[in-house]
């Protein structure tokens, strides 16, 4: 296993240099040198067999890592009957399409808290998770399902939160989403030793093994008191967090994670900035 790179969706340089369908994406990245690509369902699972196929032959033959981004209107909090069937049809579809494209891994939104109180909101989480694998399971899937760290407090997705879900059961992965812990603690995730106590926490709460290979987003936020407003791109200096002090902690460690660049627009760019950082790091270990 090594430390993989590439974007979420399709960057703004892939439309201008004349490509329109994704099928095309996996030939453009490994011209760039990248080495993962995640497909966006965020809006819901409607791609079809035939197109998400071919993608996953293009994937397979330019040696991209697929992973699925899953609807973001699945909400892991309710304990609504036919919340939670719909919620589980959801990552059943999306586990349809990951097979077609050769994905491996599902990232997962857990969802708000809404009039529950926090701790409800958490317990009836777990719940759903388990619910979700015994349904992904009996299907006859074997996608990993990795729950994301989310931007805003008033959403479950703390990193504290997501650790304690993910330790529940061997299938699940952490996806570490950066710039959404940098954007909820208004600031508080972008030095080194900030960052350091992210994947420490992480490495205690779920074992080394799983640690070690976690699924990541990254990119700059912008955020308000409330957490996470927008996503920026690399140009930005004000907000961060800055990949490098992650890069030399991934390098020291030998850890090798999947770093999914979420960049508004510039995707691509900077998950390519990411590797060179990762690289540079990993010379001077
Ligand atoms: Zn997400």
């Amino acid at each position: 296993m090594e430390t993989k790179f590439g974007p979420a969706g399709n960057a703004q340089s892939f439309a201008d240099a004349g490509f329109r369908a994704t099928a095309d994406a996996p030939g453009w990245l490994r011209g760039m040198g990248l080495t993962a690509y995640e497909y966006q369902c965020g809006h819901g699972v409607s791609v079809g067999e035939e197109t998400a196929r071919k993608i996953g032959a293009q994937a397979a033959l330019y040696g991209i890592t697929m992973s699925l981004h899953a609807p973001y209107y699945i909400n892991l909090s309710s304990s609504d009957p036919e919340r939670v069937e719909k919620n589980i049809g959801y990552v059943l579809a999306a586990c349809r399409a990951a097979d077609w494209l050769g994905a491996d891994r599902i990232v997962v939104h857990t969802g708000g808290v809404g009039k529950l109180s926090r701790d409800r909101a958490f317990q009836n989480t777990k719940e759903n998770v388990r619910r979700i694998l015994d349904a992904v399971e009996a299907a006859g899937h074997s996608t990993t399902l990795c729950l994301e760290t989310m931007g805003k407090q008033s959403v479950i997705g703390s990193a504290e939160e997501i650790f304690e879900l993910v330790a529940l059961d061997d299938r699940l992965l952490p996806c570490i989403d950066f710039g959404h812990l940098n954007a909820r603690t208004l600031g508080h995730c972008r030095t080194e030793e900030e960052l350091a106590a992210v994947l420490d926490l992480m490495e205690q709460t779920i074992g080394v093994d799983r640690a070690r290979v976690f699924h990541s987003h990254f990119s700059h936020i912008e955020y308000g008191p409330k957490g996470e407003t927008r996503h920026l791109t690399f140009a930005d200096t004000r907000y961060g967090p800055d990949f490098a002090p992650l890069a030399r902690l991934i390098a020291a460690r030998g850890w090798t994670p999947r770093f999914i660049c979420e960049s508004a627009g510039t995707q691509a760019e900077d998950a390519c900035a990411m590797r060179d950082l990762y690289e540079a790091a990993r010379n001077a270990v």
